[in-house]
């Protein structure tokens, strides 16, 4: 068995799972959710106080399985520097005190195989991943290989949806609520722009419907329930219009067989339905996760690392890394 350990920014993870049969036998996730909406986003240092009083207790719950551990894995990269630490303090502890490897994991890659949680992977694929950190098309070849296609030159796909949501007083995050508010608004009441439409940049831009829709909000002081709604509705409109034009180039260019859409934001059902229709229409199959592995969790973890266990991909206590960054999914 494998323990894996997530705590990339604010969702507190662990869970164990089978090498060899892919079940997942353990998992348990605690969202510090609530605890930031207080501040309509993540505060960094809040939340790696709060993984070390949390991982401590899915680590008690996870004790049964201790003595049958063959690895232990933690997300390292990229994410929030300090909440990656304590996934990875705990990793390390675990395997000084268990004379176990640690199998450090990309947690864009984990995104990735949340589609493939106790099944087999598959590959090639066309992967869309939107998340709150992340909008990119990725060309995944296998474990090793993946090209970036196309990636957002300013905010990512998600973070616009909390942003949204923030101008308007709805919280965090706002991808759920504003998904939820736009079902019963009017999606052109406000035309937004819709980024990079005429630029020939196979790219991903948020920032500007972002502004479009602080405009808006400014306007229509006080804003009432059914003004809400239909920011929403025209504002989810024009985010995932914009998803659509660009992703379609890249099929047409491409011509993917199989495309997955992965990360937080896959959770939404306009984006699911949207893409389902480009995908009939390219002779593609759509790949989805189940809808609690979008977001972060540590079963993704777990089962990405099933992959690099066979292949060896160990480090220790002593010499495994943090980055914040992205720019290597390796
Ligand atoms: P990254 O994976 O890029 O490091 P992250 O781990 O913080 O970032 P995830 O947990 O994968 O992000 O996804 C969270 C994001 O998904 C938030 O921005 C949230 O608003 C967004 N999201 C969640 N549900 C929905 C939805 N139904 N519609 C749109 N966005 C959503
Ligand atoms: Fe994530």
């Amino acid at each position: 068995m494998i323990l894996s350990i997530e705590s990339s920014c604010d969702d507190s993870s662990i869970a164990v799972t089978d090498i060899v049969t892919k079940e997942i036998l353990f998992h348990r996730k605690i969202s510090q959710e609530a605890e930031h909406a207080k501040y309509g986003g993540v505060v960094p240092e809040l939340a790696s106080r709060l993984h070390a009083v949390d991982l401590p207790k899915l680590l008690e719950e996870a004790k049964p399985y201790l003595d049958d551990l063959k690895a232990v894995a933690v997300t390292n990269a990229p994410g929030l520097s300090v909440t990656l630490l304590e996934g990875v303090a705990m990793a390390q502890a675990l395997s000084i005190a268990k004379g176990l490897p640690i199998i450090p994991i990309n947690h864009l890659k984990a995104h990735i195989y949340s589609l493939f949680i106790e099944k087999e992977a598959i590959f090639p694929m066309l992967v869309l991943l939107i998340s709150g950190g992340h909008t990119m098309v990725l060309d995944v070849e296998s474990f090793d290989e993946i090209t970036v296609v196309a990636t957002t030159m300013d905010d990512s796909f998600g973070e616009s949806f909390d942003k949204v949501a923030k101008m308007m007083g709805l919280g965090y995050p706002g991808g759920p609520v504003i998904e939820k508010l736009a079902q019963k608004g009017d999606p052109d009441r406000f035309p937004m722009p819709i980024p990079l439409q005429h630029s020939p940049k196979i790219a991903f831009s948020y920032s500007g419907i972002k502004n479009a829709v602080r405009l808006v909000v400014e306007a229509n002081q006080p804003l009432d329930e059914q003004t809400k709604a239909d920011i929403a509705a025209s504002f989810q409109k024009a985010a995932i219009a914009h998803l659509m034009q660009k992703t379609k180039k890249i099929f047409a260019t491409l011509k993917p067989k199989d495309f997955a859409i992965v990360g937080g934001a896959s959770a939404n059902m306009a984006v699911r339905e949207a893409f389902a229709n480009l995908c009939a229409r390219f002779d593609c199959n759509l790949h989805l996760a189940d809808l609690q592995y979008c977001s972060d969790n540590a079963a993704m973890v777990g089962r990405c690392a099933i992959d690099a266990y066979y292949m060896e991909r160990f480090s220790d206590a002593l010499t495994i890394e943090v980055s914040p960054r992205t720019d290597n999914i390796s």
